[in-house]
């Protein structure tokens, strides 16, 4: 009998009752505002900044209303303006373009290489070009961030990191967005943490930290804010900065609180997933696995895996018969946008660049998702339906 499987890939797990009883207790003040506290109340989103920033390791945190919003606040609080050319990763997801193109900036799209990481050759050429890197660690895939921050420093070109697919993640044993000046996460449900929509922003820079905090909406109440540098710090940024209402609300922070204590055992969770299917996929003909480096302490919260040089059409006809036996995969080399894997040449706004290596490797890149619903019997039968399928296709030479 054919084996098909019947998980859903977009369905997370419930929100953790301490954290649902948290989000009752706030709407049984009616205090949702952030700045709307009581006296002597901090307010759970101050208090998830605290505990965000400790979890870090850095002096300050700032909750905002999505990962996007983190990303487009931090380019504009490093000084990015309209025209400005920002470096950014050709494969990533369309949030981190439209982070730049929000302020009106310029995207630069670097290559991908072969394990998914920004191609650190091209980005070394393109130094020259651009002020700010916006990293993107799409899909969890960590970079050598020695080199890169190396490359980025002997250009002088600011670093900021998207980690909306590696928060809890580490390169050397330092966590994912405290390498560069400002690390953004979000905390969307398809994230590793989930209040529905949310971001967060870390820094270990005052004057930017504050010049971030006016932008996101603070009015001049930002002395409210427990991770936040002193009122000195903002004497510049209060006047200079115009504030663009992106704040987080008390009810999503306290919905957030809860979970950061168990991010370590979620993210343990995931890799478990990611190695299950990694094991039950290497070897199969025709498909490649990608290495992991020992450096990277990765999160599998999805997985990915290359088709090299196949015609569209046998990738076509993998989808579908994956597809026939319950199993979402999703192709970021499609022509045409679908679902979330648009490319960098479907987003038009930003001057489109040839960039053939990308191409070749979009071509034969496929993506599934992992939720936590998934138990570790679930990964183990995936793996075995996607090397029934690819290794029916590769033999027929289809
Ligand atoms: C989800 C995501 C973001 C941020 O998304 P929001 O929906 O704005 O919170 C940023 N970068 C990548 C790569 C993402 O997948």
């Amino acid at each position: 009998m054919t084996e098909v499987f019947n998980g859903s890939f977009t369905q997370q797990e419930p929100i953790p009752e301490e954290a649902i009883e948290a989000a009752v207790a706030v709407m049984r003040t009616g205090r949702l505002h952030r700045y709307n506290t009581a006296p002597g109340e901090a307010g759970e989103a101050a208090l998830l900044e605290r505990d965000f920033a400790a979890m870090m390791g850095v002096p300050y945190a700032l909750a905002v209303a999505s990962g996007g919003h983190a990303m487009s606040t931090a380019l504009r609080a490093v000084g990015v303006g309209p025209g400005d050319p920002v470096l950014s990763n050709a494969f990533t997801l369309a949030p981190v373009p439209g982070a730049i193109a929000a302020i009106g900036a310029v995207p630069v799209h670097v290559e991908v290489c072969e394990d998914l990481t920004i191609d650190l050759d091209d980005l070394a050429a393109k130094a020259d070009r651009a002020r700010v890197l916006l990293l993107s660690h799409m899909r969890g895939h960590i970079c050598d961030m020695d080199r890169l921050m190396a490359i980025c420093d002997a250009a002088g070109v600011t670093v900021i990191e998207d980690c909306a697919h590696t928060m809890g993640a580490t390169w050397r044993g330092q966590l994912s967005g405290t390498h560069g000046l400002v690390g953004c996460f979000s905390t969307q449900s398809y994230k590793h943490l989930n209040s529905g929509e949310g971001g967060l922003l870390i820094t270990r820079d005052a004057e930017l930290m504050a010049r971030a905090v006016v932008l996101s909406g603070s009015y001049m109440l930002y002395e409210r804010h427990l991770a936040a540098p002193g009122p000195e710090a903002f004497e510049a940024a209060k006047y200079e900065m115009p504030n663009i209402s992106g704040r987080m609300d008390n009810l999503r922070a306290a919905i957030l609180r809860p979970q950061l204590g168990r991010l370590a055992a979620q993210c343990a969770a995931w890799t478990a997933r990611y190695r299950v299917v990694e094991d039950g996929l290497r070897g199969t003909p025709g498909l490649h696995v990608i290495e992991r480096p020992e450096q990277e302490g990765f999160v599998g919260s999805s997985f990915q895996f290359l088709a090299p040089d196949w015609p569209a059409e046998r990738i076509t006809a993998l989808l579908a018969r994956c597809a026939a036996r319950g199993v979402e995969l999703k192709w970021f080399g499609a022509p045409e946008p679908t679902g979330f894997t648009s490319r960098y040449d479907s987003w038009r706004y930003a001057p489109v660049q040839r960039l053939p290596q990308t191409d070749r490797v979009l071509a034969g890149l496929l993506d599934m998702r992992l939720p936590l619903t998934f138990s570790l019997d679930d990964c183990a039968t995936l793996a075995r339906i996607i090397r029934a399928e690819a290794g029916a296709l590769w033999q027929a030479g289809g």
